[in-house]
């Protein structure tokens, strides 16, 4: 069984990526009968955002990525937050002090002015600071509270050393440059430090690196695979060396490429047709949780199935870390093909267990867009009497029903189906298929299209038997008794069929766009 982790640094809001890497760590722990961690990196306190942890959880939450050991769930190897660990980390640290793997380096941007000395250049420290004695470094910390940093000394055979990874095979690790800038502002650890010969363990101020920590715990925790973004693959050679200074086996590393958009660049806000952070995809895209999970595990993992429509109970069947080598273009195309295929999915369940509840998030979201996008005084018919009689909620829920196959997000479902709620279509941003401004399409028009959809629905009546239990709308029954050519027209409340529907849809569609270019 495999342990994995998610392991993110709340300093900003959950980007898809994210989402991704916590899903493959996820499904790799269920697929062996494991557990998943969730540990929140947050020893960077000067880039934590307020409010990002908790909207971590919440997005695992709502993503179903319930962790096994973590935050709010604890486990035997907590706390699960970083900041809350100092004293494990100083500990583990004063280990590598006492073997000689690492020591103090006392040098300051003061000292800095040495900086294309010997020392600085093969070590990252100014001063030579790796040949004080223990005594003479005891001292200085201890005694005379010198500020100091610790540093890994870098192994003597590192360029011989391998480092392995189950996707990309062997890693290369970079080559040290002489350009690697000033010790002092590589403090953060994060990358940077890389390059440097002794990379900081601890900071100045007392807290560990991300390297430091990161390696710690995941021994610690009893890592077994880390999978995540290929942005920390320059890292894993030096996360190898820590092992390998505290004589610890390492876990199995598994990096996953980037996510890039249509264009090949790096998903990002600027050119995003696709929203990166899972708040807002969930928030007002309205994506249902499974659409996004399914769009995520087919991006960059090789699914052995032929139907790319999975849930996450399937993708734990049947996941494995094929993943693939090489970054991955996001095609949003497929967002919402999944997103259709896992609404009608639902609104599936809801016909067959009559349970409306698993639709209701969907019906809400309907329901609040038709409030904000026509106000109340443009709801005419069905809708007006709807919003009145404080119905209006199964109105929406019955109109889902019946065009469930075309629902993406809400605006597009309600811009679709606007005719259901108001004649005004302008009101509509956005708008490509209706542009009607004045009460255009009468009750008689709605009629003939009916007529003409009903008899090609009767002749197929035979094959859809489910269909039987609901008799045609009786048309013309228009319970207010306007008549047939008024412009205020109520669609029966019976449309339950969809196949009526689409006809409707359609004659409607083209009746309007005649009627403008007419
Ligand atoms: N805290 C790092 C991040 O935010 C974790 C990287 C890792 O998984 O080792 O991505």
């Amino acid at each position: 069984p495999a342990r994995t982790r998610f392991a993110p640094s709340p300093t900003g809001f959950m980007h898809i990526g994210g989402l991704r890497t916590a899903l493959f760590s996820y499904l790799l722990a269920k697929r062996t009968g494991g557990q998943f961690l969730l540990r929140i990196e947050d020893t960077d306190q000067k880039r934590l955002v307020q409010g990002a942890e908790q909207r971590i959880f919440d997005d695992l939450q709502w993503a179903g990525l319930q962790w096994d050991e973590g935050p709010g769930v604890g486990g035997p190897y907590g706390s699960y937050k970083q900041s809350e660990r100092n004293d494990i980390y100083q500990k583990h640290a004063q280990h590598l002090l006492d073997s000689g793997t690492a020591y103090r380096c006392f040098c300051t941007s003061q000292t800095a002015g040495a900086a294309a000395s010997l020392a600085y250049v093969t070590s990252g420290c100014y001063q030579s600071c790796s040949s004080l004695t223990h005594d003479e470094s005891q001292t200085k910390a201890k005694e005379k509270h010198e500020p100091f940093t610790v540093r890994l000394v870098q192994p003597k055979d590192v360029h011989k050393r391998v480092y392995k990874d189950l996707i990309y095979g062997k890693i290369k690790r970079l080559k040290r440059s002489p350009s690697a800038s000033s010790s002092a502002s590589v403090e953060d650890g994060a990358g940077s430090s890389l390059d440097l010969a002794d990379t900081i363990l601890i900071k100045s101020d007392g807290t560990p690196t991300y390297h430091f920590a990161n390696v710690v715990d995941d021994h610690l925790m009893q890592i077994t695979h880390v999978i995540r973004g290929t942005e920390w693959m320059a890292s894993t050679p030096l996360h190898y060396d820590l092992y390998t200074a505290f004589g610890w086996e390492p876990p199995e590393f598994a990096h996953v490429g980037l996510l890039l958009d249509k264009d090949k660049a790096k998903l990002s806000k600027r050119n995003a047709d696709l929203q990166l952070d899972v708040f807002s995809l969930r928030g007002a895209e309205g994506v249902l949780p499974e659409t996004l999970i399914n769009f995520l595990v087919l991006l960059g993992w090789s699914n052995p199935q032929e139907s790319d429509v999975l849930q996450l109970q399937d993708m734990i069947e049947i996941f494995d870390l094929k993943f693939t080598t090489g970054n991955t273009v996001c095609d949003t195309k497929k967002l919402w093909f999944l997103q259709k295929q896992h609404v009608q999915r639902r609104c599936l369940d809801a016909r067959q267990q009559r349970e409306s509840s698993h639709i209701s998030g969907i019906v809400e979201r309907i329901q609040k867009t038709v409030l904000e996008v026509y106000s109340s005084d443009l709801l005419v018919g069905r809708a007006q009497i709807a919003h009145q009689n404080g119905t209006m909620r199964q109105y929406c829920e019955e109109l889902l029903l019946l065009d469930d196959k075309n629902y993406q997000t809400p605006k597009q479902w309600v811009e679709r189906n606007n005719y259901f709620f108001t004649y005004n279509t302008s009101q509509v941003p956005e708008s490509k298929d209706f542009v009607l401004d004045e009460p255009k399409v009468t009750l008689s028009d709605v009629q003939e299209a009916v007529k003409g959809a009903l008899s090609e629905w009767s002749e197929n009546l035979g094959s859809r038997p489910d269909t039987l239990d609901h008799p045609p709308p009786k048309l013309g029954a228009v319970p207010d008794g306007k008549d047939a050519n008024s412009t205020h027209f109520l669609l029966p409340a019976e449309l339950e069929n969809a196949v009526i529907h689409d006809a409707l849809h359609k004659s409607i569609s083209e009746l309007s766009t005649n009627r403008v270019r007419g």
